[in-house]
């Protein structure tokens, strides 16, 4: 894939780049390796003061950017602008929390003396420049959600974004930079995917951290595997929203629209698939479809939109392609379905019913605004049919009988389950999935200390 801003919403080519050749690579690593000696030991109060400053600056600078990240990738603007802000707030986070995240844990008394010890203490200590394979979904927030805690850990980050997001790279790389960062910090690497490879085999590199398709995780997880390397892998999901007789179904209905396209569909964390039991079946979809139907489909850049343009003609095509497998083989469509007339890559907002196991919505991502709505008629129905996917990032519970929620919680499988909710992250709460979602965690505590030496200090 060239590196280039290509405006989903009318297919022009608005901007190419050259992939940054060996030398260059070469001199960013070199960088990346003197800077972080250096970076290692400054201390927290450093550190946090130039991630704040940096949310300072991206708080200034949400419009221009948000206007960048809807040209390159067409979410609708006013999401954009949000997303940027949603950024700032966590760099806030991590620099206000990162050294108690961070701090000495000192073992139990008893513990210390039964090692022989007469003081010991467990030290975070950082582990050195880690990539970071990026999406073009969330183009800020997907990067700043592993720089802001590796940066605040005390290691040096090194992005190697979507190729076809270079101009929000870009902006990250200076933002950084102009925030007081030295140069070394923080950098974008603008390369192909097909360079990965061989810099995640580089020495200097310590870790890598991954979000994205299953592919490219099984392929970067290979590669640090054969060089005993850490990664991070936050792969798809397909997340099921179960609907349950005593739940708001008005609410449920709502949210279950905003879980479903947010993004333009085209989110890890948005509800894919939804599981209504069959007593309140009728009253859902009738809410559900008349919601995703009423749904502004345009330009992106216009504040008025709910759901613009898919980011890419190839995800289009895959997503039809789902679709077509399925009505072909027996689901219903109850609204969308299609491509709307005219330029650009969207799609109608779509809800499918009649799924059967055999086609290949039930267990791949749909990744833009197509739902699939299951019917079932009790508790252990919904339970199996919600586990009965490769994926496991995220789930959506609604129902207002506890001992329903304590038996979502126990059994469904899954990284997260948000009750009378949709899924959202939020910097205090560990992100990430199980299953074919991938494995690590992102944000809280239990991120930060994902790329970090965790380092047993005893005394004698
Ligand atoms: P990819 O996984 O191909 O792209 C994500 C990132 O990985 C990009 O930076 C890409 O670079 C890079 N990459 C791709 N292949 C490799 C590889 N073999 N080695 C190293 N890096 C690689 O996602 P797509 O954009 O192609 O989307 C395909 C599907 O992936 C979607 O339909 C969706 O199901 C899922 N996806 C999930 C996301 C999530 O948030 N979990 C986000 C995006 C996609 P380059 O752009 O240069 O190819």
């Amino acid at each position: 894939m060239p590196i280039a801003t290509v405006n989903p919403a009318n297919g022009e080519t608005l901007k190419t780049y050259e992939a940054m050749g060996a030398e260059e690579i070469e001199r960013r690593l070199q960088l990346a390796e003197a800077t972080f000696r250096t970076y290692r030991t400054t201390p927290f109060a450093e550190r946090a003061k130039l991630l704040h400053r940096a949310a300072e600056l991206l708080d200034g600078m949400q419009q221009d950017i948000g206007r960048v990240m809807t040209t390159e990738m067409g979410k609708p603007v006013k999401q954009a602008r949000a997303e940027a802000a949603k950024c700032a707030k966590a760099m806030r986070w991590y620099a206000e929390h990162a050294e108690s995240l961070l701090a000495d844990e000192e073992p139990a008394d008893a513990d210390v003396k039964d090692s022989g010890a007469s003081r010991a203490l467990v030290r975070y200590r950082p582990l050195g420049p880690v990539l970071a394979v990026m999406p073009w979904n969330f183009p800020l927030w997907q990067v700043v959600r592993f720089a802001a805690p590796a940066l605040m850990a005390g290691n040096v980050g090194l992005l190697k974004h979507a190729s076809n997001v270079p101009q929000t790279a870009l902006f990250l790389e200076d933002l950084f930079h102009q925030a007081g960062y030295t140069e070394g910090t923080f950098q974008t690497l603008l390369i192909g995917s097909g360079a990965v490879e061989e810099i995640l085999r580089d020495e200097r590199v310590k870790a890598a951290t991954l979000t994205g398709s299953e592919p490219a995780g099984r392929s970067v997880a290979a590669t640090c595997g054969d060089m005993v390397k850490k990664t991070v892998l936050e792969l798809g999901g397909s997340d099921p929203y179960v609907v349950m007789p005593s739940a708001d179904i008005d609410r449920a209905a709502e949210i279950a629209v905003t879980a479903r396209v947010q993004n333009n569909g085209q989110s890890c964390i948005a509800a894919k698939r939804f599981i209504v039991h069959a007593d309140v079946y009728d009253a859902f979809a009738e809410k559900f479809v008349r919601g995703m139907q009423t749904l502004k489909v345009g330009d992106p850049m216009d504040e008025a939109t709910d759901v613009g343009p898919l980011a890419t003609e190839q995800g289009r095509a895959d997503l039809e392609e789902l679709v077509d497998d399925a009505t072909r083989s027996g689901a219903r469509v109850l609204c969308g379905g299609e491509r709307p007339e005219g330029d650009g890559w969207y799609y109608r907002p779509t809800v499918l019913t009649d799924i059967t196991r055999e086609m290949r919505i039930h267990r791949e991502e749909a990744f833009g605004p197509v739902a699939t709505l299951y019917r079932v008629h009790d508790l252990d129905e919904a339970v199996l049919l919600a586990n009965d996917s490769p994926f496991g990032l995220s789930s959506n519970v609604w129902t207002r009988d506890e001992a329903e929620v304590d038996r979502f919680v126990r059994d469904l499988e899954a990284g997260a389950v948000y009750v009378n909710g949709m899924t959202a992250s939020h910097p205090a709460f560990p992100f990430g999935g199980v299953k074919r979602s991938g494995y690590g965690r992102e944000l809280s505590g239990h991120g930060i200390r994902e790329f970090c030496n965790i380092t047993t200090v005893w005394h004698g």
